[in-house]
């Protein structure tokens, strides 16, 4: 088993670590304060550097690389801000994967090389105000008349709503309950009867755009179905990529946090000492320290067995939930450490407990990765309606 990153991984590691404190760091506190969304010159800084796509193949304008390369770029990125990693998130875990994985050779060559490009950005549409961790009571439905598949209903929280271009939205192609009548359909901003709510005013993530998204009557063309009714399931597989990629949300900005903990902790003197010489001031860096590493290695398990595949879901499960809960844990160490500084505006740690937070919820609650692990281990399946 090797533990060392070869040449290359150093050299993109390397590469993103300067673009992220160059580039990103001036920039992001001014998009958080104002909640606004990184401008799209810089996708466009981010595809020039090969960022966007990373995993995505040659031939739809990506650049071909594992899954491992991808957490690394987001690692880097998300250290200095979720804003600036989610780009290369969206484009090498999230959605324009499914495309590639389940769509058209049509719709591959129309809509995936914009998204490297930086010239276009996809969302994907699934929770609604009814069906969040239930994911199959959704009840958007779509039905098919002629060239065209009419739409109704809403999804909520969705990232990137109003922003983003494109959206990889979970509807219902028949009456069949459950999973089996879910597909997907690609949904252009601007198509007729599709609209947005206002944006959420969440407690993190600010500046990165999220409203509903509202389908009256709207009219998608049918050669856009791009998962078919039944394929739900294989559909989550795709999932388990995107499960990796939030957990290294997680994990960028836990390290980030740390690295502030480790300067803090060695200027700030009280009664005469820097106060890492104090000892529960040292238990609170190790116990950081513990849980980002352990982090680290269930998330490059998860993704270096994946190669240019998906994960293994229970490792890509495993990497998620501890993840998505150690992020939580060393921010709110990382701020203790700060003391009254911590709470303060002034200081960034404060921000990366907030922005940090949302992960644990969005795809998928910790609750519900919990109960995914233990169905997983035991090989059986728990209903959650009976
Ligand atoms: C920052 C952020 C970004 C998001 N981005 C997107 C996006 O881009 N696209 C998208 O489609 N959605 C997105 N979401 C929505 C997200 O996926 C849902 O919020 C999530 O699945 C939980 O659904 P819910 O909010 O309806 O909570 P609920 O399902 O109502 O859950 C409420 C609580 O009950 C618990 N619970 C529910 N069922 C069970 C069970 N069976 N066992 C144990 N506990 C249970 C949950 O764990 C949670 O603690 C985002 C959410 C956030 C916060």
């Amino acid at each position: 088993m090797e533990f060392q990153l070869n040449e290359e991984q150093v050299m993109l590691k390397r590469m993103v670590h300067e673009v992220a404190e160059k580039e990103f760091r001036p920039k992001v506190t001014e998009w958080e304060t104002k909640a606004e969304f990184m401008p799209r010159e810089y996708f466009k800084k981010l595809s020039s550097l090969g960022l966007l796509g990373l995993s995505v193949p040659v031939e739809y304008g990506g650049q071909g690389r594992t899954a491992f390369e991808v957490i690394l770029a987001i690692e880097e990125l998300a250290r200095v801000s979720i804003l600036c990693a989610l780009p290369v998130f969206e484009s090498g875990v999230g959605p324009v994967r499914v495309i590639e994985q389940f769509g058209t050779e049509d719709q591959k060559r129309k809509y995936i090389p914009p998204v490297c490009q930086g010239e276009s950005w996809c969302a994907v549409g699934m929770t609604e105000p009814e069906a969040g961790s239930a994911l199959t009571d959704l009840s958007t439905r779509a039905v098919l008349n002629g060239n065209y598949y009419v739409v109704n209903g809403t999804k909520c929280f969705i990232t990137g709503g109003g922003e983003a271009d494109i959206y990889v939205t979970y509807v219902r192609l028949s009456e069949q309950k459950g999973a089996k009548g879910i597909g997907g359909l690609i949904i252009e901003k601007g198509a007729a009867g599709f609209s947005f709510g206002k944006q959420e005013q969440f407690m993190g993530w600010r500046g990165v755009p999220s409203c509903d998204l509202i389908f009256e009557d709207c009219r998608v063309p049918k050669e856009n179905l791009v998962v078919r009714e039944g394929d739900f399931r294989r559909l989550m597989t795709a999932f388990d990529l995107e499960r990796c990629g939030n957990a290294t949300m997680c994990l960028g900005i836990a390290q980030g946090a740390l690295e502030q903990a480790i300067d803090y902790s060695q200027q700030r003197k009280q009664w005469g000492k820097d106060i890492c010489e104090f000892q529960a001031v040292q238990f609170m860096l190790a116990d950081a320290l513990i849980k980002v590493e352990a982090a680290r290695l269930l998330i490059y398990r998860a993704t270096v067995n994946a190669a240019t595949g998906l994960p293994s879901p229970l490792e890509a499960n495993l990497a998620k939930c501890f993840a998505n809960q150690m992020v939580r844990d060393v921010t709110a160490l990382v701020l203790q450490i700060h003391g009254g500084y911590g709470y303060s505006k002034d200081y960034p740690v404060e921000r990366m407990l907030r922005d940090g937070w949302g992960w644990g919820i969005a795809g998928g609650s910790i609750e519900i990765q919990k109960t995914t692990i233990a169905s997983q281990l035991l090989n059986r399946r728990f209903d959650q309606r009976k």
